[in-house]
């Protein structure tokens, strides 16, 4: 029996776990880090590129955590089944709210019901657009939970029950939340503070003041016959200030007329 070959031999094995995930966080909870919670079937994609780089050291030295739970453990009878046929018909399979929903109660343990505190968002091509001053929002929060879509997405009703706010990466349609959730909590968790080296990083670039940033250069001086803008290299701020500020307007009033009209707006 024992050099039988498995059933599943030379197919990719998907083992759902039944263990609590409580049970796998790693550590305890780290007293005021800010921490984000995930629901979804793909726990294995995280941290994912979240932990690489500085996400990732963050992530190793604590300013920030992550805990997966997993969609499957909550699943229904024998074959743990999340998922079923679109009411009314059509293509697909919808996650269903009463899978969905107990996993989003285990998330909604121990954590503040004040959405501005507390934020909870399906990621989903519905939502609204997210955009570098959500980023910043979420960053002030305690922490967030994030619950990633598949197949047709989730059942409406768990959406209205838990109050959930539909958030989405831009105009076009993923397989799954999980590469959107990992976008967005990328671009929160940079702005917590100590995460980048250098916290100026954050105040100067693209968004932060409603304009695209200007075009960066650095050594060698001439490469391939072209040379870095002379005021770059004259040492006179005000100059350098000025030239950053001339090339970030024109590049938002040409790529992004939608900003610039709503930059000069705001100067009204
Ligand atoms: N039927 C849905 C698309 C489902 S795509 C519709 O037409 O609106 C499957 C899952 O991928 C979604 O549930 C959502 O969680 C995620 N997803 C897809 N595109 C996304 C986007 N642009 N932003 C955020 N999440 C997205």
């Amino acid at each position: 029996m024992a050099d039988k070959p498995s059933k599943s031999h030379g197919r990719l094995a998907v083992r759902p776990t039944l263990k609590p995930t409580e049970l796998m966080t790693e550590r305890p909870d780290l007293a005021g880090a800010w921490k984000v919670k995930i629901v979804t079937l793909f726990p294995e994609t995280f941290p994912g590129v979240l932990g690489s780089s500085l996400t990732g050291k963050a992530l190793q030295d604590g300013l920030w955590q992550l805990e997966t739970i997993e969609l499957r453990g909550f699943g229904i009878g024998k074959h743990k089944d999340v998922d079923a046929k679109p009411a009314g018909g059509g293509a697909g399979l919808v996650l269903k709210p009463d899978v969905v929903g107990p996993a989003m109660e285990q998330a909604r343990r121990g954590t503040p019901v004040n959405p501005k505190a507390w934020p909870v968002i399906y990621m989903s091509p519905r939502g609204k657009p997210f955009t570098q001053e959500m980023a910043q929002n979420f960053a002030k929060a305690e922490g967030m939970t994030v619950l990633c879509g598949r197949f047709e997405g989730v059942d409406e009703r768990v959406l209205e029950e838990y109050n959930i706010q539909e958030v989405s990466i831009g105009d076009f349609v993923l397989t799954g939340g999980e590469i959107a959730a990992q976008a967005m909590i990328d671009a929160t968790v940079r702005l917590l503070p100590n995460v980048l080296g250098n916290a100026d990083s954050t105040v100067e670039e693209s968004f932060s003041n409603g304009l695209l940033e200007h075009p960066q250069y650095t050594k060698p001086t001439e490469w391939k016959g072209r040379k870095i803008p002379e005021v770059l290299q004259s040492g006179h701020h005000g100059k350098v200030d000025a030239w950053r500020r001339e090339q970030s307007e024109k590049i938002t009033k040409e790529r992004r007329p939608d900003l610039w009209a709503a930059h000069l707006d705001k100067e009204d």
